[in-house]
């Protein structure tokens, strides 16, 4: 797999404004570092990105990605608007953007999650500048699941550290000839339950302390590869719609996707941008986040973190966010763009999975639930009116129906047991238990 030519880019630090040319996994500012501050670093191509309306698909969507593949990717996104739900709820102009699988749609986002966006973005990042390091991250489900998927296609080795109750979201489409490639280039590790994703990403640290240079790390919201892939919702939002949102609503983990949308808004109209109001939910009890962007205060999973394995939605439940750092959303709410925070409980988001199949037809996944939860909550607080125009994330969609149509198989474990707990967190049992094999693809 070899990706195209790209335009050409610079990687610009938000906090002392240095530039630096990407290597396609530079994840931090060499000033700001040496202070031990870390900023999310803003991609800032060297012409002015469009969409491209003479092809179809992803390709449309080139400009704004830091790589891309050579070869074509069909749609896997889509703008509609809401008929039957938006006339319950009182809406006039509300639109979804869809990520996933869905006959109907036409859309062949095999995966069924808005994180294939970001895989595809991240991988050919690191392809553009003959990476082959393998790439370390750790997930609580759909990102775990696209990250196997292209990494397998694209023939890219990568480590997946994951908590134990994200197993059944683990699943892949039973195509042709991917179950032998993930075996091969995907190294899946477990940790036993109720071990949660704060300890898979503990894990993922003090392997890639112990293993240093001889791996890349992802990166999550750090990475700008992740933050443009996710930026294409906004963009094929605007492509469909040709209008800027007044309103964006998505559940989060870290709200690495509304930091992206408006990234990508940016891109496309600096001044627009910031008049879209970002709506974020959280799954309760686990809402560090949105209480945080609620509150008027700092970002801390203090207090939170004895609830995380509660939540209906792993994929919510982030140990960390893109509001403090330099770059993140703090900044632009101190600078007037208007951000706010809405709990959902499990309740609500199973209810509200099951309204949404019977108004528009379409299964969604837990995370796209919770965000219909906030946007009804965020009408109900006259934060939205009737008139307004709003676009609503819905993140992944239509896994029953890739499953029933192509047939699924587990990402099989590289471990026979489930990493203990206590390794992620003690480093002395760590390293009594890591084995230098982890690397041998
Ligand atoms: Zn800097």
């Amino acid at each position: 797999m070899t990706v195209s030519e790209n335009k050409g880019y610079f990687l610009v630090c938000p906090r002392c404004n240095s530039n630096f040319k990407d290597n396609g996994y530079k994840l931090i500012c060499d000033s700001c570092i040496k202070e031990e501050i870390r900023v999310i670093l803003k991609f800032a191509p060297l012409y002015s990105p469009e969409i491209n309306k003479n092809v179809s698909g992803l390709a449309r969507y080139y400009d704004f990605l830091p790589a891309h593949p050579s070869t074509d990717i069909g749609v896997l996104l889509k703008t509609i608007r809401s008929n039957n739900f938006a006339k319950k709820y009182g809406f006039k102009k509300l639109f979804f953007t869809c990520t996933g699988y869905s006959q109907k749609l036409n859309i062949n986002c095999v995966t069924a999650s808005f994180k294939e966006l970001e895989a595809i973005s991240v991988l050919n990042r690191l392809i553009q500048f003959k990476n082959d390091k393998p790439l370390l991250l750790s997930s609580a489900g759909n990102t775990a699941r696209a990250f196997s998927y292209h990494a397998a296609k694209y023939h890219y080795p990568v480590i997946i550290i994951i908590p134990g109750n994200s197993r059944n979201y683990l699943w892949l489409p039973d195509e042709n000839g991917l179950h032998e490639n993930v075996r091969k280039y995907v190294k899946a590790i477990f940790v036993e339950q109720p071990g949660t994703y704060f300890d898979a990403s503990s894990l993922a640290r003090l392997i890639s302390i112990r293993l240093g240079k001889q791996l890349v790390d992802e990166g999550g919201l750090f990475n700008v590869g992740r933050m443009c892939g996710l930026g294409l919702c906004a963009i094929n939002f605007y492509d469909e719609i040709e209008e800027f949102p007044d309103h964006y609503i998505q559940a989060v983990g870290s709200a690495a996707g509304p930091l992206s949308a408006l990234r990508a808004y940016e891109m496309l109209d600096k001044k627009k941008a910031l008049t879209i109001n970002y709506h974020i939910v959280q799954n309760y009890p686990y809402t560090p986040l949105a209480d945080a962007i609620e509150n008027n205060r700092d970002f801390s999973s203090d207090g939170y973190l004895h609830n995380i394995d509660t939540a209906c939605a792993p994929m919510l439940t982030s140990g960390d966010s893109a509001l403090n750092y330099p770059g993140g959303i703090k900044e632009e709410m101190n600078l007037g763009t208007v951000f706010r925070g809405y709990r959902a409980t499990n309740e609500e988001i199973y209810e509200m999975q099951y309204e949404f199949w019977k108004l528009e037809n379409l299964q969604i996944g837990l995370p796209a639930a919770a965000a219909l939860v906030g946007l009804l909550k965020a009408k109900a607080k006259g934060r939205i009116n009737s008139n307004d125009i709003t676009q609503v994330n819905i993140t992944g969609l239509g896994d029953l129906e890739i499953k029933r149509k192509n047939g699924f198989f587990y990402i099989p474990s590289l471990f026979r047991e489930p990493v203990k707990q206590n390794i992620c967190s003690d480093k002395n049992k760590f390293n009594s238990w890591f084995k230098e094999e982890l690397l041998v693809f």
